[in-house]
């Protein structure tokens, strides 16, 4: 294997500093190669290796290198219960499903090996285990304990009670995890949601009298503290929401008979009243807070320390790697890493070259997406500079919004042309299919899941030639994150509001100019349009110093 020159250049460094049990953050683009110099370092000081990732679309790249490079080791991957169950439909929450009572309630005798590429594999062995009566989630399990390589997603490493299910000695390897930035909000993986609507399909579930009286119950307070708004409005008063003992267990009675049924009727669908019961169980805890978030009550933690904890164990050995990692100072004081030693590298700057594609940036100065200015007035200036750049675009432009809101707003103002608006519901696969033959215009939301998920390219290059930053993208500044800056500045004594602000929009940014450099020869041209980005702090985190300042 050919390493590029960056990989030459650094390979050492972190070779040592991983030898000493040292943090490594690896802030490198896109594109430039991080899964290879992952398995390269990695390899060179410990035998296995284990790739934590986000989603299980992420899983491939790291097979595909693994198999081009590494053809020798063996491969094992963890997906959840409800993806590889051979009984389930994707929205079941693992936890509902009830496997001692499983006809096929054990793994394959023999060693898995992985030839294929993870999904197509998961799809095979779910097929083999219907007719040979096997689990394909406790085969996949099994199969960690000789794997050279193991991918997981996020939850199998830092959710403690997935982590021991592995039973295995994470001190043996070296734990990548990829797209690190998302650990900032690691623990809204785990948080629980109410809805009306749930509370619905629950007493329709329910069988029993009593259980859908103390459902219609839970149902009424829901309804009076839930607000319609897309921000996280803080329920400060929760007791209604409280069951007595004998409400809780006539629920549990109700579940329990629901999950056994599911079981033996081979087909195991949503466990409404699970959902509902892991919600109020969630409310004990004196750590979780309410929020109503569109028209939804949410459960979450405040601050991800109990699950970053893991970060923090000196005996384990961890390489961080994102193209748009917090900076050192964030990592530590916001995220809460407080090893001894972490070693924060920035590729482009540690060999001071470019190691992916490049792009040019224009400021526009006479706009700007500050919430006291989003006039119908600046809408339509934002539509005009959108239409501009669209007609001398050579290839596909994306454009990322702060808000749903605000993109509607601009977007009432486009005619005559091919775009695309990102809805809670788009999917990926539709976005492909309906630029497939037609230039268009990409919009969606910062954070969202254009703007962070999609990867548009072909022959190995992104499919965007233009990047539109329509707005700077700042978090909403509702109840949730006050009172986790309020939290964070309490116990380090000093205001990080400010910080996690900035760098959350930060983030979002780079993430958003990710999707045109897909690869080193991508070339792309971004668009800040906000003159707040004229600013010598922006310019010089997002690497545009040079930028070319423009006006309508
Ligand atoms: S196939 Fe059976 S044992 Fe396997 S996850 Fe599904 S219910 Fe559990």
């Amino acid at each position: 294997m050919k390493l590029r020159e960056w990989q030459e250049k650094l390979s050492e460094k972190v070779i040592q500093a991983l030898r000493q049990n040292f943090l490594v953050a690896l802030q490198a683009p896109t594109g430039s190669g991080k899964t290879i110099f992952a398995l390269h370092v990695g390899f060179k000081v410990k035998e296995r290796l284990i790739f934590v990732v986000r989603t299980h679309n992420q899983f491939f790249p790291v097979y595909r290198e693994l198999k081009t490079y590494y053809s020798d080791k063996d491969l094992a991957f963890i997906i959840g219960k409800s993806s590889a169950c051979l009984y389930t439909s994707e929205d079941v929450d693992p936890q509902d499903i009830y496997c001692n009572i499983c006809s096929a309630y054990k793994g394959l005798t023999y060693k898995l090996t992985i030839k294929d590429p993870p999904s197509i594999f998961l799809n095979k062995l779910k097929e083999e285990g219907k007719s040979a009566n096997f689990c394909p989630y406790y085969s996949l399990l099994d199969s960690v304990n000789y794997a050279h390589v193991i991918i997981m997603t996020y939850p199998y490493l830092f959710f403690p009670w997935l982590r021991d299910l592995l039973n295995i000695d994470f001190s043996k390897y070296i734990i990548v995890i990829d797209e690190a930035h998302n650990i900032d909000n690691i623990s809204s993986i785990d948080e629980k949601r109410l809805s009306k609507r749930s509370l619905d399909q629950a007493i329709s579930q329910a069988r029993s009298n009593e259980a859908r009286r103390i459902l219609e119950k839970l149902k009424n307070t829901t309804s009076k503290l839930i607000h319609p708004d897309e921000k996280n409005i803080l329920v400060s008063d929760i007791s209604e929401l409280r069951l007595s003992d004998d409400e809780i267990r006539i629920l549990e009675d109700e579940y329990s008979d629901i999950r056994q049924e599911m079981i033996k009727s081979g087909k195991i669908s949503k466990n409404y009243i699970g959902n509902i019961l892991r919600f109020l169980y969630s409310i004990q805890d004196e750590r979780i807070k309410v929020f109503s978030y569109s028209d939804s009550l949410v459960a979450k933690y405040i601050i991800s320390s109990d699950f970053i904890n893991i970060l923090n164990d000196e005996n384990l050995t961890f390489m961080l790697m994102s193209g748009t990692m917090p900076p050192l100072d964030y990592l530590k004081n916001i995220i809460g890493i407080n090893r001894r030693e972490i070693i924060y590298i920035d590729v482009e700057k540690a060999v001071k070259s470019k190691v992916s594609g490049s792009y040019e940036c224009f400021i526009s100065l006479d706009v700007t997406s500050a919430y006291a200015l989003r006039s119908e007035e600046m809408a339509k200036k934002y539509a005009s500079y959108l239409l501009k750049i669209f007609y001398n675009s050579s290839l596909h432009v994306m454009a990322v919004f702060p808000s749903y809101e605000f993109m509607n707003k601009v977007s009432r103002h486009l005619s005559n042309i091919n775009y695309i608006k990102e809805t809670p519901d788009t999917s990926i696969e539709e976005v492909m299919i309906s630029i497939k033959d037609t230039k268009s215009l990409i919009m969606g939301i910062a954070r969202g899941k254009l703007s962070e998920g999609v990867e548009l390219v072909s022959n190995g290059r992104s499919l965007i030639s233009d990047v539109i930053v329509a707005g700077i993208p700042f978090p909403p500044v509702d109840d949730y994150l006050k009172i986790r800056a309020d939290a964070i500045s309490k116990m380090l004594k000093k205001d990080i509001s400010d910080e996690l602000i900035r760098i959350q929009a930060l983030i979002s940014v780079k993430q958003s100019i990710g999707r045109a450099i897909r690869s080193p020869n991508d070339k792309a041209t971004v668009w800040l349009l906000d003159k707040r980005f004229n600013s010598l702090w922006w310019k010089r985190e997002l690497n545009c110093l040079n930028a070319r300042k423009i006006k309508l």
